[in-house]
């Protein structure tokens, strides 16, 4: 706006005080004036051609302002239009051009004052311009940033007014102090006025884009402060939904416990981990833990029994229907049995209290069946008919390479997937409290830094403490004391004492050649035949193949490879039978080729004739007794013995022994003296692969040294055994039964033994005896008189004095 008056020099005007604020020329303002100095200037204004001057207070919180509160500079204004209500004026004024008050002239009842104008200085350039256009943009940008501008000033801003009028108009609309205001209006110099107010509308744009950061940060986080509370009204309800389907678990579970029908303790601690459950939020994880560790103890059969039905004859009748022979096994499970029976409940609370809570005093304490034998003897068959005949569950655990006592009795629950020991599994897995339970190959289990499995193994099994056993895992205890627990091992060596100590030991001695018959006639091959999904009426099987096939395809204790085999050709001939080939058929001796292949073993003896240096042994081994056959070599050399055939200590020391035994014999043996000096001993076992221990092959040994070094012969159809000493007294031997059913399968007719294990012959089947010739010996002299093909040169003055001066032989 141009200014609409030029002020002479001598101009006099109302001056009227404004307490805070500024009008700068060019603008247009709403003034409220009350104060009476005001309202006369105002009224005496229609004299002054509506014009008067408007000059800031220096304190706006002075009434009644002199001359000197009052600026100098300040701004003529024109009174536009007015209105006055209740003593107090209202009017539009117009600012029109900068003036000084020089002189006052009057006071009152107005100021009047002398005038000179201000004029703007400087002109138009280009930096100016750069800087009225910078200012434009800035006022832009704040408008945008909302700034709130009248949207006409903002118009006639944005229309390029003059330099002078920009600066004024936008000073006019700044947030800034009267102050700076006035400061702004008292700057004569266009150019410095507008720099300043590009400073301060930069400023203004500035503390804008601040606020509205903070504003968008404020609603960012008020928007993220609703998604919040929206989010977690929605899982509120969903945390409802679940937990009604929580409830549901909840409620499930507490049904299940009280369907268990646990003890009152172990029911307590359920209900404790249930409330403890429904506490935790389904995001826990330890809720997991939790609902495992409940969910076996619902699972555990706390009261769930099979019936207890001990009928001693239907439990021989079912024993017998399941198996051939073992008749000394039968008999000790029946009294067993029986005795189980004796000592039942009934029976029990019969007793005086005192006897009942320890049972053991009564001299009733129950052992633990453990069966001992070869692999394929029938152990875990003879267990399940156990089961059958007490109608009751079976469950089988291997406890085979298990060193962690853990494995036994659980790992506690705070351990990262935690589990009940083996003992508790297999009662889950039984669904009954009082389940045959068959701990396989005790036997295999290891001691080590992790504890010792078989004390723990001994608490389970131990019929005085297992009606509370501990698992780490449940925490609680479970009575096992109605589970029927046989363990099965294949040596009893290896079986801690502690442990070996409760178990009532069953032997399995192995099968004989004619029992493997029977058992594969009358079990095994209906069974395969069955299993093949084979017709029983139309296939048969000739006795003479059962026969090759125990004798050409298996060589064992047992009869597992005999299954095997049998499996094999009924195997076969079901797949024919599904290519269309016709079922009925009898498999004969002719098939067993194409059905097995070529025979896997030959007979011991079938090409073998008596020959020098080469004894026939009887061996002992975890599989079951089995023969073998020692060879000594004679070469020139200095006295050197060697050992091979994979031997263990105590074998290599026999060996040892032999040869000391034999030096000393020289004479009665007809040998040179020191004829040992220009030879080299080598003794080999054949079979490399199989380790071979022990002193019982000490005789064999012998004798075929003997032989060796007198060029007689051995009867090879003449099993021995027996340790020697270096006297060559033949001292007792374990694994008698074994040993000697070996020899019968092997088809030998003679067995050398030590006397003293002749008590051992008794548990020997009769049939087998009956094949046999044994000749009991004490010294190596006898065995060497029956082993050796022709009687050794002897003459009776080259009897050694040793001879004669033995010892008395053991007892
Ligand atoms: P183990 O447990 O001693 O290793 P198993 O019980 O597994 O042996 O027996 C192997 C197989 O031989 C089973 O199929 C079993 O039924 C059978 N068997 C073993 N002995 C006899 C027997 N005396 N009468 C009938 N079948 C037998």
């Amino acid at each position: 706006m141009t200014q609409l008056t030029v002020a002479n020099k001598n101009e006099r005007l109302p001056i009227i005080p404004i307490r805070d604020g500024v009008v700068f020329p060019g603008t247009e303002v709403v003034l409220t004036f009350g104060r009476q100095r005001s309202v006369s200037a105002i009224d005496a204004a229609s004299n002054f051609n509506r014009q008067v001057v408007l000059v800031m207070q220096k304190n706006p919180n002075v009434n009644d302002p002199t001359p000197n509160d009052l600026y100098r500079i300040g701004t003529k204004a024109t009174i536009e239009r007015m209105f006055k209500h209740d003593g107090e004026i209202n009017a539009l004024v117009r600012g029109s051009e900068r003036v000084e008050v020089v002189s006052f002239d009057m006071l009152e009842p107005y100021f009047l004052g002398r005038l000179v104008p201000v004029p703007d200085v400087g002109e138009t350039s280009d930096q100016v311009k750069a800087l009225m256009n910078h200012i434009v943009s800035e006022l832009r940008k704040a408008v945008n940033l909302g700034k709130a501008v009248d949207f006409l000033i903002f118009m006639n801003i944005m229309s390029s007014p003059p330099a002078g009028d920009l600066a004024n108009q936008v000073a006019n609309i700044l947030d800034i102090k009267p102050q700076d205001k006035q400061g702004l209006l008292e700057m004569n110099d266009i150019k410095a006025r507008l720099e300043r107010v590009d400073a301060l509308v930069a400023n203004e744009v500035k503390v804008l884009e601040l606020e509205k950061k903070i504003s968008s940060k404020t609603q960012e986080r008020f928007d993220k402060n609703v998604r919040e509370s929206v989010l977690r009204e929605r899982l509120k309800t969903i945390e409802k939904e679940l937990g009604e389907e929580e409830n549901k678990e909840t409620k499930e579970l507490a049904d299940k416990i009280a369907a268990a029908k646990m003890p009152a303790d172990v029911n307590e601690k359920a209900k404790k981990e249930l409330a403890r459950l429904s506490q935790m939020s389904q995001y826990n994880p330890e809720a997991s833990y939790v609902r495992t560790y409940l969910d076996w103890l619902v699972d555990l059969p706390w009261s769930i029994k099979s019936d207890n039905n001990v009928d001693i004859k239907q439990a021989q009748k079912v024993l017998d229907d399941d198996h051939y022979g073992l008749k000394k096994v039968k008999e000790r499970i029946v009294e067993y049995l029986a005795v189980m029976k004796l000592k039942s409940r009934p029976q029990i609370t019969k007793t005086s209290k005192k006897e009942a809570a320890n049972p053991k005093k009564t001299g009733a304490s129950p052992t633990i069946l453990c069966f001992v034998g070869p692999p394929g003897v029938g152990k875990t068959s003879l267990g399940k008919s156990i089961a059958k005949a007490l109608g009751r569950q079976f469950v089988k655990m291997s406890l085979g390479g298990i060193r962690d006592e853990a494995e036994i009795r659980g790992h506690r629950r705070t351990y990262v997937g935690a589990m009940p020991g083996r003992i508790i599994q297999g009662v889950k897995q039984a669904k009954t409290k009082n389940p045959v339970f068959m701990l396989d190959e005790i036997d295999k289990i290891g001691t080590d830094f992790r504890g010792d499995p078989s004390s723990a193994l001994l608490e389970a099994l131990d019929p005085e403490q297992n009606n509370s056993f501990s698992d780490h895992y449940l925490e609680v205890p479970f009575d096992l004391s109605d589970v029927f627990f046989i363990t099965t091992c294949n040596v009893l060596d290896t079986i801690p004492p502690a442990l070996r100590d409760r178990l009532e030991i069953i032997h399995f001695p192995g099968y004989t050649e004619d029992e493997k018959y029977h058992i594969a006639k009358g079990f095994l091959v209906n069974k395969q035949i069955e299993n093949s999904g084979l017709d029983l009426t139309k296939l048969k099987i000739t006795d003479e193949t059962i026969r090759q096939i125990i004798r050409n395809y298996t060589r064992e204790a047992g009869v597992r490879s005999l299954e095997r085999e049998i499996s094999t050709i009924f195997r076969k001939i079901a797949k024919e039978v599904a290519e269309g080939k016709k079922e009925t058929k009898t498999v004969s001796t002719k098939d067993l080729h194409k059905y097995l292949g070529p025979a896997k073993f030959t007979s011991y003896f079938a090409e073998k004739k008596d020959e020098v240096g080469m004894s026939t042994g009887l061996a002992w081994t975890e599989a079951g007794g089995d023969i073998l056959f020692i060879e000594v070599a004679l070469m020139p050399g200095r006295g050197q013995l060697t050992l091979t055939g994979h031997l263990g200590e105590v074998m290599k020391e026999s060996c040892h022994a032999a040869l000391s035994y034999v030096r000393s014999r020289w004479k009665t043996l007809g040998l040179p003296e020191k004829f040992y000096q220009k030879i080299d001993v080598h003794v080999h076992v054949p079979e490399g692969a199989v380790p071979k221990d022990g002193p019982s092959a000490g005789v064999a040994i012998t004798t075929a040294l003997v032989s060796a070094l007198t060029k007689i012969p051995v009867r090879r159809l003449v099993g021995m055994t027996g340790e020697v000493t270096l006297r060559g007294r033949a001292l007792e031997i374990g694994g008698v039964k074994e040993k000697v059913i070996a020899a019968h399968r092997a088809g030998l007719k003679k067995i050398i033994m030590p006397k003293n294990n002749q008590k051992d012959l008794e548990d020997i089947p009769k049939y087998v005896l009956k094949d046999l010739e044994f000749v009991f010996v004490e010294h190596m002299d006898e065995v060497l008189k029956v082993a050796l093909t022709k009687p050794l040169l002897i003459t009776k003055s080259r009897i050694e004095p040793a001879l004669q001066t033995t010892p008395p032989l053991q007892a």
